[in-house]
């Protein structure tokens, strides 16, 4: 497929999809574009009263919680009391972060804050870190606890607290004294990250490891791989080299690019070996080097780069209803996102078991999904989409300007209530990396952003 094709299913689908009013099934699309005024040009929408009325509370303010409560001020309107709770002030995006490590942007310029979703929507911020829930029974209140004691009532929970992290071995200190770092959760760990590479030695080597799936952002880790080493090759002679070491048999996404990226583009710097089980992390050994151990043995690196295997937030896994997908992640109806382990709380985003990919643009299309069905819930009709559908596009930056891209349509499947990939329509990826991509990856994230956040 090519490139001009693509954009066109990207126009035809996610982008179209990003639009406020693309995710409703036609008849409330109608409903709501006569009474429901948008913005996303920085002016407040004229918010009407549909017939919904009740408070929501979502816990997390990333890609899929912000999102969340922005639609459900847009389409359920001024009736729907919608709070935004998250530990930080600011939002730090994880998409993107890897070009951090090149230099080609920093963390502050990937740095959202809640503003727009207070002044233009009406949405009461808090910040604060959620350690409890009581949920909503039937049409009553629930609430939901803060580690400063207090409480918040709702009608509705939107549960959307990203993914947490399994222990390792030795990985906890070696985070702590900042030594090795994962980087998976973007901010200072990005920074640190960054450095360290700036650091390494000439003729240094870099090792990687990537968890089992499923983990946030499925092509996010090869990609780390190949910034890195596009970068070590230029500035840190022709010894330096990148070793990843994936737990996976193999390459999980884009596997095309990628064999081409690691065989091709960065041959004989990327060192990539399948199979590879991390056991335990020992930082600063003989030489300053660090230790990290697998199924096969030990491998030393100037810099030490460890993601470990991800579970859902713990607010979600802290209770075995909501955890109810191996006790790791939250099992939910696609139609709504409503647990199907919790009636009256719903969980979105890299927590959620949905069968799609863990990934910004999915977490994005599962918060109108979701905000869809709790409008459509507080307004008496009690009938989420019965037929919904998402899209997951991704790009990958290959080189510093360089990407290549993937896309996945996903559709209802009724039989067996699960969204499956819809056929013909992905996974496609990019034929080959190009400038083209990169120039359009910088278009699309400016629009998932804007859509999430402004
Ligand atoms: C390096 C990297 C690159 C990526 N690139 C892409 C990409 O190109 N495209 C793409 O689509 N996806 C990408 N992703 C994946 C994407 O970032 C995640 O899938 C997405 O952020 C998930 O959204 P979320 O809302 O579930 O979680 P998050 O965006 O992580 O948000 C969770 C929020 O919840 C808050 N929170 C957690 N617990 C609590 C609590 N108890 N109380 C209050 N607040 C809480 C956190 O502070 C956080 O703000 C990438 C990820 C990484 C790591």
């Amino acid at each position: 497929m090519k490139r001009r094709q693509f954009v066109g299913l990207l126009g035809a689908s996610a982008l179209s999809l990003l639009l406020p009013g693309a995710a409703l099934a036609d008849d409330e699309r109608k409903r709501r574009s006569t009474s429901t005024a948008t913005s996303t040009t920085g002016t407040a929408p004229v918010l009407a009263d549909t017939g919904a009325t009740g408070s929501v509370v979502v816990v997390g303010g990333g890609m899929a919680g912000a999102t969340a409560a922005k639609f459900l001020r847009l389409w359920g309107g001024s009736n729907v009391k919608v709070t935004l709770i998250d530990q930080n002030a600011t939002y730090s995006s994880n998409i993107m972060s890897n070009l951090v490590l090149n230099g080609s942007t920093t963390m502050s310029q990937l740095t959202y804050n809640y503003n727009a979703l207070k002044t233009l929507y009406g949405i009461n911020f808090v910040q604060g870190s959620v350690v409890g829930i009581v949920p909503p029974v039937g049409t009553g209140m629930g609430s939901v606890r803060l580690a400063n004691g207090t409480t918040i009532a709702a009608n509705k929970i939107i549960l959307a607290p990203g993914i947490e992290f399994d222990a390792v071995p030795g990985l906890t200190p070696a985070l702590q004294d900042g030594y090795v770092t994962h980087a998976w959760k973007a901010g200072a760990q990005t920074t640190k990250l960054a450095s360290q590479i700036r650091n390494m030695p000439v003729g240094g080597t870099f090792v990687m490891t990537i968890p089992a799936s499923p983990y946030r952002c499925p092509p996010g880790p090869y990609e780390r791989a190949c910034i890195v080493a596009d970068w070590v090759k230029k500035n840190k002679g022709p010894n330096a080299r990148v070793i990843v070491l994936d737990a996976n048999a193999g390459i999980q996404a884009e596997k095309h690019s990628f064999e081409t990226a690691f065989n091709v583009t960065h041959a004989g710097v990327i060192d990539y070996r399948p199979n590879q089980t991390v056991a335990s992390v020992t930082a600063n050994t003989t030489g300053g080097k660090h230790a990290v151990t697998t199924n096969t043995g030990t491998v030393y690196a100037d810099v030490l780069n460890v993601i470990p295997s991800h579970k859902a937030g713990k607010i979600i896994t802290d209770n075995p209803a909501l955890a109810n997908v191996g006790g790791r992640w939250a099992g939910v109806d696609v139609r709504s996102y409503e647990s199907s382990g919790v009636p009256n709380v719903y969980v979105i985003g890299d927590s959620a078991a949905s069968g799609q990919p863990k990934a910004g643009h999915i977490a994005n299309q599962e918060a109108k999904l979701c905000a869809d069905a709790i409008t459509r819930a507080l307004r008496g009709d009690l009938i989420p989409n019965p037929a919904p559908k998402t899209n997951s596009a991704c790009y990958s930056p290959i080189t510093a300007d360089t990407a290549s891209w993937l896309t996945v349509v996903y559709g209802y499947d009724a039989v067996n209530n699960k969204m499956v990939a819809v056929p013909g329509a992905g996974p496609i990826e990019a034929a080959a990396a190009s400038q083209d991509n990169f120039n359009d990856m910088k278009k699309w994230f400016a629009t998932l952003m804007a859509d999430s956040f402004a």
